[in-house]
């Protein structure tokens, strides 16, 4: 199946889903880079230089390694897992930062903006541009700068300015909306890195594209490993992007691919961030793109709760909206408690600190591997590591003597 076939005149829609709802004064800048992302996609050299770029500096290809214990434990089906963890800064945002990094290069731009929540995306966006030379400015709602010091304090060391956005609710919707006002202003000089498979047409194709290396090797790594393809796949679902990137691998494949979203504190609560699994979540048009978002009946947009930082967003990819519709891809919900006992038992049976929203992917894939014949075959894509989630997890878990001891520890950051 090719996703990116487009019908004549609806170039960057999936179905009914993507499109470019942008203000005239950026469609300059979005032809610009539609022509050189084409061109760079139809230029083999450009995907080997992507190639050489991701294996020198962030040590592709990641491995993949079988879950022994785990897999014991629940005597069903056989748990592998792509250690997207085991990139440079930790997850696999790095490898759709590089390849825009190499765009950008393309473009002959030496400006690159981003906005970020929860800091991973300005971290990996912050060191492409360290490596690259660019200069680099990162938006982020004044109060995710003061709940995110650590990450904030990293962009400054890579040698970013981070702006702190004081508008609306100072959080992740308000730092897009500023990251957008300064490309209107810069275009020239500038590209904006967006950092999931979100936004207007070309992004999600883009991002999508960029992170496709996952599941390109994470096919040939199973034949390798078990001489045959898993029987399902399992990735959380933020804005979509590291699940897009495994499932391109297996399109044409009769696997079964599963998106899990994040039930937050139960679908039945509101409080929670399932767009497409569950009943909460309507199409509509939002951010420049169209696909599902959690919003009211009047369009304004909901509040969304996660444990994950990174899945906690009320849009997802056009494309997983398309996906959906068409059955290829299903969608199921891992609540907050389950998330904490997967990673729970993949730190203690495992060796393995996985971040929050990955956690949510394993909650989903161990309970279907229980139920699976021992012959049968799961791949969970392990996202990214969890170092980041130390607060979370110890308030989760109720630890107050570790929360007290982190906090101090964050207060000398500011000073
Ligand atoms: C950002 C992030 C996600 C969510 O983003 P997607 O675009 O849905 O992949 C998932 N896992 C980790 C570790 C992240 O940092």
């Amino acid at each position: 199946m090719n996703l990116f076939e487009f019908e004549p005149g609806r170039e960057g829609f999936y179905g009914e889903y993507g499109g470019a709802y942008i203000p005239e004064i950026l469609w300059r800048t979005f032809t610009e880079l539609t022509t050189a992302f084409r061109k760079a996609k139809s230029d083999p050299g450009f995907w080997r230089e992507y190639l050489n770029l991701t294996q020198t500096y962030s040590g592709r290809p990641t491995p993949v390694t079988c879950l022994k214990n785990i897999s014991k434990m629940l005597n069903g089906a056989q748990i592998f897992t792509k250690r997207e963890d085991l990139n440079q800064t930790g997850a696999h945002k790095i490898n759709n930062v590089l390849g825009q990094g190499l765009l950008t290069a393309r473009l002959g731009k030496n400006r690159v903006i981003a906005e970020t929540g929860a800091g991973q995306h300005g971290v990996a966006t912050a060191t492409m541009a360290a490596r690259f030379g660019f200069e680099c400015v990162i938006y982020m709602g004044e109060e995710d700068v003061r709940r995110q010091r650590p990450n904030v304090f990293w962009m400054e060391q890579l040698g970013a300015r981070v702006v702190p956005v004081t508008a609306g609710s100072r959080t992740l919707k308000d730092a897009i909306n500023e990251a957008l006002r300064d490309w209107a202003t810069y275009f020239e000089t500038t590209h904006y890195v967006l950092g999931t498979a979100c936004g207007a047409h070309p992004f999600p194709e883009m991002v999508a594209w960029f992170q496709s290396i996952i599941g390109q090797e994470a096919r040939q790594q199973m034949l390798n490993l078990t001489g045959q393809l898993p029987d399902a796949i399992y990735a959380c679902v933020g804005g979509g992007s590291n699940a897009l990137g495994i499932f391109q691998g297996f399109l044409c494949d009769p696997v079964k691919l599963v998106g899990v979203e994040a039930g937050g504190k139960g679908l039945h609560t509101g409080q929670h961030a399932a767009r497409l699994a569950g009943k909460d979540g309507s199409p509509g048009v939002a951010q420049g793109y169209k696909s599902y978002f959690l919003q009211n009946m009047e369009g304004q947009m909901r509040t969304t709760h996660s444990i994950a930082a990174g899945l906690d967003y009320i849009g997802v990819s056009p494309i997983l909206s398309h996906l959906s519709e068409k059955k290829v891809v299903q969608f199921e919900a891992a609540d907050d408690e389950m998330a904490i006992k997967a990673a729970q038992l993949l730190m203690k049976y495992e060796g393995i600190i996985p971040a929050l929203e990955s956690a949510h992917a394993f909650a989903a894939a161990f309970k279907a591997a229980a139920k699976m014949r021992n012959d049968q075959i799961i791949l969970v894509n392990l996202s990214g590591r969890g170092d980041k989630d130390i607060f979370n997890f110890a308030e989760a878990l109720h630890d107050d003597k570790w929360i007290e001891f982190l906090k101090e520890k964050v207060k000398s950051y500011e000073s």
